[in-house]
């Protein structure tokens, strides 16, 4: 047996005997009666940051879209199929939850690779197309902060500001907000200490 496959069924029969008999009437009841989780999380695909982990959440409480350093397109920029945007709208028009959490973290690949000017030049691939959604405002960012030794830290927290910002040019986003019925929240976490840090109503970000 591969070691990735021995991975999987090992990890499977741990669950199978442990969460599991634990959380079997939390299961019967999901898979009888369909999700209703309040939150939605919008994570970075990086495999050091599980938000259903940092949130100690269970099953069912959570729904949670992942991509390369968790950036929500904003609306026209093309026409291509966006797995994350089908997420949000089921999760905003469906499941009606009550917040979108954009959640960053501390030495994002996919920023750094937005930073190096991955997203700058065409025949970039997938991954520099995708983070070039945020070049805009790194080329703020790094025009306003010359001499800045802490850029990294800045452009994650400004992605999810971008990101926070552009989830607001979806009509079905603020007629939610606007009735009262979403909000959203920027998250930031230190994978070094476990350092969390929640965005205020300004988008200032503040250690929890
Ligand atoms: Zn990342």
């Amino acid at each position: 047996m591969s070691v990735w496959r021995k991975r999987l069924v090992d990890g499977y029969n741990s669950f199978k005997k442990g969460d599991y008999v634990d959380q079997k009437a939390l299961y019967e009841k999901l898979g009888t009666h369909g999700q209703n989780p309040d939150i939605m999380l919008i994570a970075c695909a990086d495999s050091r940051v599980d938000p259903t982990d940092i949130f100690d959440a269970y099953p069912g409480e959570m729904f949670v879209a992942r991509n390369v350093a968790n950036i929500v397109p904003p609306a026209g920029n093309d026409e291509a199929f966006h797995g994350t945007l089908a997420a949000i709208e089921y999760a905003v028009t469906v499941l009606e939850v009550d917040v979108i959490v954009i959640l960053g973290h501390e030495s994002c690949g996919g920023i750094a690779g937005c930073l190096a000017g991955m997203g700058d030049t065409d025949n970039a691939g997938f991954v520099g197309s995708w983070v070039s959604i945020l070049n805009e405002a790194k080329n703020k960012l790094v025009a306003d902060n010359p001499h800045a030794d802490d850029l990294q830290f800045k452009m994650e927290l400004e992605g999810i500001r971008q990101s926070m910002r552009n989830l607001m040019t979806y009509p079905f986003v603020t007629d939610a907000i606007e009735a009262g019925k979403l909000t959203l929240q920027g998250a930031h976490f230190g994978i070094v200490n476990a350092r969390l840090l929640l965005a205020d109503e300004n988008w200032e970000f503040e250690e929890v």
